[in-house]
C-alpha cells in the first residue's frame, strides 16, 4: 500500500483555477467524471477513534462501480452499505478529516475484489472526498513483468546449466570441457602443460542391457558424483557424451603425481556401488594425451587420448598414454578404409587357395578360399586387416559376394578339369549373416554352377554366432539343410561354443591352430575332436606347421589337416602345379 500526504482544505490553498462556476456545473462536472466520486461526513466515537462515515453525495461512476443508485446510498453509513468496507479505509478518511492532510493510497478491496487508488482529501472538517480508480490491471501487469522477470532469470539459469552440464552424469559438458581447455591453451605452450584423460566403463553397456538405462545412469551419476570430490580446481572432471568422463589435470604427463591420480581415479571407480537394485561392479579404462607434446590443437588432442583408450582396452591395460605408433596404425586404418572402395572395380582381389589334406590317406580333400589384396596404394594387405575395415562399412557385402562366386566358378573348374570332387571352404563374415537374402544368393550360385552343396563348405567363427537375434543360426541351419557343409572356425577361442553346438547343424570344427601350435593343450585337442566325432562333425586341425604336429593331429583323431606344413595358401596356378605333383593329375 503507498501512502501520499498533502494538505487541501477550503481556505488552505489557492482558489480553484479559473472562471467562478455555478453549484449547478460543478454538480454536473464531478457527475461526469470517470472516477468514482465519494463525499462523507466522517462519525467518532468520544475517544475520538474513527468508527464509521456516512455517505453524503456520490457521483454515476460510483454508482456503477458499487451496483448501488444514490438514492440507496446517501445518507447511509458505510459498514451497513458495504459490511466488508476496509478498516484502514475508515481510519484513514478518519485521519484525513481530522489533519486535513489529504492521502492517497493504494490497496486491495475485499468487498470489491479489486485494487484501489484512493485520493482522500477533506473540505472540512470532519468531511472527507474520495475520488477512486480501479489499478487492477495494473498491478496485474506488474505482478506479471515481475513474473516474468523471474522465470526469465530461471529460465536463464536453466538455460546455461543445461548448456553446460552433461544430463546423464550431471559433470560439466563438451561445450564446458572445449572452454577449459580453451583457456589452458591460451597460455603460453611452454609455461602451462595439461593431460587430458578420458576414462570409460568397461561394462556399463552390460548393466545397460541387463538392468535398462535408469540404473545404468544412476551409476554413471554415482561415479561422477566420487570423482568429483577427487580432484580440486583447477583440475576437472567433464563428460561429453554421458559415459565417458574426461579428466582435465594441469601437470605434465609424465610425472609420478599424474599417475598416482590416474590410479585412483580408477580405484574411485572401481570400488563397488551400492543402489537399490543391489551392488555393482564397475571397471573402467583410461587413455591419456599431453599438451603440448602430443597434440596444440584442441580436438586432435582429444582424438589422440580416445586412441590411447582404444589401445588400453586392446591390451587389456587400466591406463594407455598416447603414442605415435598408435597414430600411424590408426593412419594405415585411415588409408585402408579409403582405398578399399576402389579395389573390387580395380580387380585388387585374388583368392589364394590352401589345401586341406586328410590325415588318414594324405591325399588332398579340398581347400580353404583366403582373400589377397594387392592394393596398388599399399601394396599387399592383410585380410587381417582390411576384413574388420570391410565389415564396419559394409563393403564386405560385395567383397563376399565375390568370393563366394570366385570360389565356387574356380572349385567347378578344378573339379571339371581334374575329374574329382574337391570341396571348398569359403569364409563368411558375420554381416554377410544379416543380409535377408543370404541363403537364396548361396542357393542361385550352387544352381547356376551346378555344383554340388556338399562341395561346398561355409566357414563362420562363433563370435559371429553369439548374437542370437541376428537369426545368422536359422539361415546356417536352412544351407545345411540343403546339403552344404557348415564349419565352425577357429573353434575354441570364440565364448559360448558348446551352447552354440546345441543350436547349429556344424558338419566340421576347425580347432584353432593356438591348440595346435601348444603342447600343453594336447589333451584339450584331444577332448575337442571326441566332442565333435560325438556331434557327427568332422575335424580339421588348423596351422599344422611341423612333423610333429601332424603326427600328434593324426593321433588326436582330426580328420583334416590345413597349414603350412602340408601346403601354403597358393594362387590358382600355384595350386593347379600342386594337384598335379600330389595326385598326379
Ligand atoms: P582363418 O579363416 O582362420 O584363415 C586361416 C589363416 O591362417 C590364414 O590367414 C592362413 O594363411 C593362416 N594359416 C594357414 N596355415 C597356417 C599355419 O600353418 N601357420 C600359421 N601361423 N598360419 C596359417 P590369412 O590368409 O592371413 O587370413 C586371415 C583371416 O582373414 C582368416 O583367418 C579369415 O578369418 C579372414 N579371411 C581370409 N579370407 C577371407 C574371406 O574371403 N572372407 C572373410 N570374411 N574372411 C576372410
Ligand atoms: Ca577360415
Ligand atoms: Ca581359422
Amino acid at each position: 500500500m503507498i501512502r501520499n500526504e498533502k494538505k487541501n482544505r477550503i481556505h488552505d490553498e489557492e482558489p480553484f483555477a479559473g472562471q467562478e462556476l455555478s453549484l449547478e456545473e460543478l454538480r454536473l462536472l464531478i457527475d461526469n467524471m470517470i472516477s468514482p466520486f465519494s463525499y462523507y461526513r466522517m462519525i467518532y466515537d468520544e475517544e475520538g477513534r474513527t468508527v464509521d462515515y456516512e455517505f453524503l453525495a456520490v457521483n454515476r461512476a460510483f454508482e456503477i462501480e458499487t451496483g448501488k443508485t444514490r438514492e440507496e446510498i446517501v445518507g447511509k453509513r458505510a459498514l451497513s452499505l458495504f459490511p466488508e468496507t476496509e478498516k484502514y479505509w475508515i481510519e484513514c478518511f478518519g485521519r484525513v478529516g481530522k489533519t486535513g492532510i489529504s492521502e492517497q493510497i493504494s490497496n486491495y478491496s475485499a468487498a470489491f475484489d479489486k485494487w484501489y487508488k484512493l485520493l482522500a482529501f477533506s473540505p472540512k472538517p470532519e468531511h472527507v472526498a474520495v475520488t477512486v480508480s480501479d489499478i487492477s490491471n495494473f498491478i496485474k501487469e506488474q505482478r506479471t513483468l515481475q513474473m516474468t522477470a523471474e522465470e526469465l532469470r530461471a529460465q536463464q539459469q536453466e538455460n546455461y546449466r543445461l548448456a553446460h552440464e552433461e544430463p546423464i552424469s550431471g559433470l560439466p559438458n563438451r561445450a564446458s570441457l572445449y572452454e577449459a581447455m580453451a583457456e589452458r591453451m591460451a597460455h603460453k605452450p611452454e609455461r602451462k602443460g595439461f593431460m587430458l584423460a578420458i576414462f570409460t566403463p568397461d561394462n556399463l553397456a552390460e548393466i545397460l542391457a541387463t538392468y535398462g538405462s535408469v540404473l545404468s545412469d544412476e551409476i554413471m551419476r554415482a561415479i561422477a558424483q566420487r570423482l568429483k570430490e577427487l580432484v580440486n580446481p583447477p583440475d576437472m572432471f567433464f563428460s561429453m557424451t554421458g559415459t565417458d568422463l574426461v579428466l582435465l589435470y594441469s601437470s605434465k604427463c609424465d610425472t609420478v603425481e599424474a599417475r598416482r591420480t590416474l590410479a585412483l581415479v580408477n580405484e574411485a571407480i572401481r570400488t563397488p556401488i551400492k543402489v537399490e537394485e543391489g551392488v555393482f561392479y564397475i571397471t573402467a579404462s583410461c587413455g591419456v594425451a599431453c599438451y603440448p607434446k602430443d597434440s596444440v590443437d584442441r580436438d586432435d588432442l582429444i582424438m589422440k587420448a580416445n586412441l590411447a583408450l582404444f589401445q588400453a582396452k586392446e591390451l587389456g591395460e587400466p591406463i594407455g598414454f598416447y603414442d605415435e605408433e598408435i597414430g600411424l596404425e590408426l593412419l594405415h586404418r585411415t588409408r585402408i578404409r579409403n582405398e578399399l572402395p576402389k579395389a573390387l572395380e580395380r580387380e585388387e582381389f585374388e583368392l589364394f587357395f590352401q589345401p586341406q589334406i586328410s590325415s588318414a590317406t594324405d591325399r588332398i580333400l579340398g581347400f580353404e578360399a583366403l582373400l589377397r589384396w594387392h592394393s596398388a596404394a599399399l601394396g599387399d594387405v592383410s585380410p587381417l586387416e582390411f576384413i574388420s575395415v570391410a565389415e564396419e562399412s559394409r563393403q564386405i557385402l560385395p567383397i563376399g559376394a565375390w568370393v563366394m562366386r570366385n570360389a565356387i566358378e574356380t572349385l567347378c573348374q578344378l573339379n571339371e578339369r581334374c575329374g574329382t570332387e574337391f570341396c571348398m571352404a569359403v569364409n563368411v563374415s558375420g554381416v554377410q549373416l544379416r543380409v535377408d537374402d543370404f541363403v537364396d544368393q548361396v542357393l542361385g550360385l550352387l544352381s547356376e554352377t551346378g555344383l554340388k552343396p556338399s562341395l561346398l563348405e561355409i566357414e563362420v567363427t562363433e563370435s559371429v554366432l553369439i548374437n542370437r537375434t541376428l537369426h545368422a543360426i536359422e539361415k546356417l541351419n536352412a544351407l545345411h539343410k540343403h546339403g552344404v557343409r557348415i564349419a565352425l572356425d577357429d573353434f575354441g577361442t570364440g565364448y559360448s561354443s558348446l551352447g552354440l553346438l546345441k543350436d547349429l547343424k556344424v558338419s566340421t570344427l576347425k580347432i584353432d591352430k593356438v591348440f595346435i601350435q601348444d603342447p600343453s593343450a594336447a589333451v584339450l585337442t584331444k577332448m575337442i575332436a571326441r566332442l565333435g566325432h560325438t556331434l557327427g562333425a568332422e575335424i580339421v586341425a588348423e596351422g599344422v606347421e611341423t612333423e610333429e604336429q601332424l603326427k600328434f593331429v593324426r593321433r588326436a583323431g582330426c580328420d583334416r589337416v590345413q597349414g603350412f606344413y602340408r601346403g601354403l595358401p597358393m594362387p590358382l596356378t600355384a595350386l593347379e602345379r600342386f594337384i598335379a605333383l600330389k595326385e598326379g593329375r
